[in-house]
């Protein structure tokens, strides 16, 4: 497995301005690339919205910080055109989030019709190019990955967006482009994991009738958007991990080592989109679970070597401390970074300046300034975890999980090197794990 240090062990290397870079330790030795983009330095989603925080911005700042940039490391993401919007998005709906955002004003009925100007998602200003350049950046990290290289946009992840209709602040849903960006290469297996606390219903029904893709998705239970249960398998397409409330990291690795890891190998993806949403962590003010972002970047590091190409993107995350040190330690592992035992004042500084409505000050803990690494917890594996595994796993037919489209469907876009399938890998895991 990885061969990562300043996990647990404690890092062996000051922090600096030098990019110690060990690329030896990157999965399966390909370099990552972050594609980012300034218009997330706006400030967006008006005040009193759970997304009014800093978040991407903080994270470049604390890479740049730690000298996690190297030449090239950094892609400025483009914005995607209407024509590109429409590869998924309703014409009609697409004009009226551009009109909205020209005009500064939404009718009732647009709003009821299109779910915009609410105070879920609601209109401010730059809306329309803020989500357009989420599409535009998770379309150009496909094309990264198809390229060879780990992509990781923290600023992608809006997997609840509908096709004609904004939904749980995500206006776009630039997972799905993603998804068919790899799709129109002529990728046959697009393997979706989706371990935002939220269910990523938005992805999972955009695919639901395409045989090339498997969304598979943790999240907390009796939650927004309340879709995602444990019997949910789409037909034999999706994977539904319904966690209780708590979820510690020894149970997140039980379900990545008994169904996430044995159902995607087992489906031989080509390439591997995940979406990270930081409210998964301990601490995030809109949901209850418990895990440290050290179990969620073992988890990530596990998948992404399961298929040739990956894509990282982002979601959601509300405590804005936590989700900078998340994001950036990512970054850190994709890119083979070590990660620190502590931040450089500088990086200190970046953290300290961080605001948020939504945390009390006596709710702070004192490491979400000083490092970026989580305290391990232990916590033991609750019999519900067991239960919900067993379940999910007797609902797959691993005979239909694994069936994909025998010829490829391809739908070529100009300039696109069509991708050679991966080789198949061992299956006898899944059949292993279902008894
Ligand atoms: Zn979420």
């Amino acid at each position: 497995m990885s061969g990562h240090a300043g996990i647990g062990t404690g890092a062996r290397h000051p922090t600096g301005r030098h990019a110690d870079r060990s690329l030896e330790t990157a999965p399966r030795g390909r370099q990552a690339v972050f594609v980012g983009h300034d218009v997330y330095r706006r400030h967006a989603y008006g005040t009193m919205h759970p997304l009014a925080i800093p978040r991407v911005e903080a994270v470049v700042d604390l890479c740049n910080a730690l000298g996690w940039f190297a030449e090239g490391d950094y892609r400025t993401s483009p914005c995607a055109t209407e024509a590109e919007l429409a590869w998924f998005h309703d014409a009609a709906y697409i004009a009226a989030l551009r009109d909205a955002t020209e005009s500064g004003a939404v009718d009732l009925a647009t709003r009821r019709r299109y779910g915009i100007g609410s105070m879920e998602n609601p209109l401010f200003p730059g809306v329309f190019e803020r989500a357009s350049t989420s599409v535009g950046g998770s379309i150009r990290a496909a094309e990264l990955a198809l390229d060879g290289l780990v992509a990781f946009h923290p600023a992608g992840g809006t997997h609840h967006g509908r096709r004609a209709r904004a939904s749980g602040f995500c206006y776009f849903n630039d997972p799905v482009f993603a998804i068919l960006r790899l799709l129109q290469a002529g990728l046959t297996r697009v393997a979706y994991v989706d371990l935002d606390a939220h269910h990523g219903d938005g992805v999972q029904d955009a695919f639901s009738d395409d045989p090339r893709v498997r969304t598979l998705s943790i999240h907390e239970a009796g939650r927004w958007p309340h879709t995602g249960c444990a019997s949910d398998t789409g037909e034999g397409r999706a994977c539904n991990l319904p966690v209780p409330a708590g979820c510690n990291d020894d149970e997140l690795r039980l379900l990545i080592d008994d169904v996430i890891l044995p159902l995607v190998s087992s489906f031989a993806p080509e390439a591997v989109v995940l979406t990270c949403g930081g409210d998964a962590l301990c601490d995030d003010p809109l949901t209850k679970m418990a895990l440290t972002n050290v179990a969620l970047w073992d988890a990530i590091e596990r998948i992404v070597p399961l298929a040739p190409h990956a894509v990282v993107l982002g979601g959601g995350g509300y405590n804005p401390w936590t989700l900078a040190r998340y994001w950036t330690g990512l970054w850190g592992r994709l890119s083979g970074r070590r990660i620190p035992d502590a931040l450089p004042v500088e990086g200190r500084e970046i953290l300290e300046r961080l605001q948020c409505d939504l945390i009390d000050d006596e709710d702070m803990r004192p490491q979400w300034l000083t490092t970026l690494a989580d305290s391990p917890t232990a916590a033991a594996v609750r019999p519900e975890l067991r239960a919900l595994r067993d379940e999910v796993l007797g609902n797959i037919d691993p005979d239909r999980w694994r069936a994909f489209a025998s010829a490829p469907v391809v739908t070529a876009v100009p300039g696109t090197t069509a991708v050679g399938a991966a080789p198949v890998e061992a299956t006898a895991a899944l059949e292993e794990v279902s008894r």
